[in-house]
């Protein structure tokens, strides 16, 4: 059986990015971007106003050092997006509006709040330095800059940028292709349950695997449920085109009907690992068909979804061109009601737990029921604590790793500052 690291480092040796494609503006939020966005041109393109006020020549007056009120003749306004043709001269001034290009010869803009306009003058109250309230031209960004780096998420900012640079279309990675296959002759769909079949397990891995999917950024394609029979899951298998990655669940571990292993190989696949020294997921098996990834979860909800987070996540990061693969890991103190926990030396342990942030920073109670078929106990946690192997105990007021998986703690009921 291999290590944790070593199972890890076997799956992202094989990924590799998959190609890019074109996206409306729209859709790309979310998405890796695929190439290296240079400005075309300056930003601003000129220079322009940053307040609504009046453009003049300080540079005129007292040289520059604005001590006393001044008076200048009002020769004409300019709205933004209407740029004219004026000139202003010494001891002239324009209305200007935020966002118009500042006219030539002006070198300051004082705000209209520090002035005051009687007949055709203006009155300076309260003059600004020289070269005040204007953004100057490729102040934001200069032409041939390189603003958006390649693999980088695109976010609202990302998004505002492209617009701003005039792009409507942006190169982004492609979205892996995740087809999902649950196996058992126990699990039927969410609307065949009747309530008087209590041998039947409802089908919730598909749909938790299909939203985890979602989040790592693939698309899911669900392929339903396969009989626990060697031919009709080949037949199965044999029916799917197109994905760049199969998750199946259920069938790995070493019961009879356990049909998995044997099923991937006999469908020309090349196990790169079967089971790891990790609980829970330890029945996990990696396998590759041409540029096809198989991931084999184990049938536990639990153990499905853990190792997914361990292996798969990072494997469709990867597909997607992010080089930001792994869940963020914090530093949390073991609160006093978790007691000690405890693991076995010879395997990485991920136990369910809490992760909370109070004032004295990060605390983590673990959850205290431990059953890989417990869902509700997944519904309850954030995070994994992390034993890796070696680790036998952690005891209450240690500090300890916690892979965080749901973000949403740390944000506030209040605006907390
Ligand atoms: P297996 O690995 O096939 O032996 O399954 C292990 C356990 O996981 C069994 O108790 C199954 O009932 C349960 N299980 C397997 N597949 C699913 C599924 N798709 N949804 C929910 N539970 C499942
Ligand atoms: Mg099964």
């Amino acid at each position: 059986m291999i290590s944790f690291e070593e199972a890890v480092s076997h799956i992202l040796k094989i990924v590799t990015a998959l190609g890019s494609e074109s996206v409306s503006l729209d859709r790309a939020l979310g998405r890796v971007i695929a190439q290296d966005v240079t400005a075309p041109r300056d930003l601003p393109p000129k220079d322009n106003s940053a307040m609504d006020g009046y453009a003049y020549r300080a540079g005129d007056l007292a040289d520059g050092a604005p001590l006393k009120v001044v008076t200048l003749k009002v020769i004409g306004h300019i709205p933004a997006g209407h740029p004219g043709e004026l000139e202003i001269g010494e001891g002239e001034a324009a209305k200007i509006m935020t966002g118009a290009p500042v006219p030539v010869g002006a070198d300051t803009v004082v705000p209209v709040e520090d002035t005051k306009a009687t007949d055709g003058m203006v009155t300076i109250v309260n003059p600004p330095k020289l070269g005040a309230n204007i953004r100057l031209t490729g102040e934001d960004v200069k032409k041939d800059e390189l603003v958006i780096p390649a693999s980088a998420l695109i976010r609202p900012a990302e998004i505002g940028m492209l617009a701003s640079m005039g792009r409507s279309f942006v190169q982004v990675s492609c979205m892996p292709k995740i087809a999902i296959l649950s196996t058992g002759d126990e699990i039927v769909e969410i609307d065949q349950i009747q309530s008087a079949d209590g041998d039947k397990i409802v089908n919730s891995n598909s749909h938790g695997l299909a939203a985890q999917v979602t989040q790592a950024g693939g698309a899911p394609v669900m392929l339903g449920i396969g009989r626990d029979d060697p031919d009709s899951l080949l037949a199965m298998l044999e029916n799917i085109s197109g994905a760049d990655m199969v998750l199946t669940t259920g069938g790995v571990s070493m019961g009879d009907y356990d049909y998995v292993g044997e099923v991937l190989e006999r469908w020309g696949a090349r196990i790169v690992f079967w089971k790891v020294a990790m609980k829970p997921g330890k029945p996990v098996l990696f396998a590759v068909k041409g540029r096809t990834l198989i991931f084999g979860l184990p049938g536990n909800p639990v153990s499905a979804m853990v190792a997914f987070e361990q292996f798969v996540r990072p494997a469709i990061r990867k597909l997607t061109g992010s080089n930001r693969l792994f869940r963020p890991v914090f530093q949390a103190v073991l609160g006093e009601e978790a007691g000690t926990v405890k693991a076995k030396e010879t395997r990485t342990e991920f136990v369910r737990c809490r992760i909370e942030c109070d004032s004295t920073g990060y605390r983590v109670t673990s959850v205290k029921r431990r059953g890989s078929g417990m869902l509700s106990t997944l519904v309850e946690a954030n995070a994994l604590l992390i034993l890796p192997a070696g680790c036998v105990k952690v005891e209450p007021g240690e500090v300890v790793a916690v892979q965080v998986y749901d973000y949403e703690f740390l944000e506030g009921q209040t605006p907390g500052w």
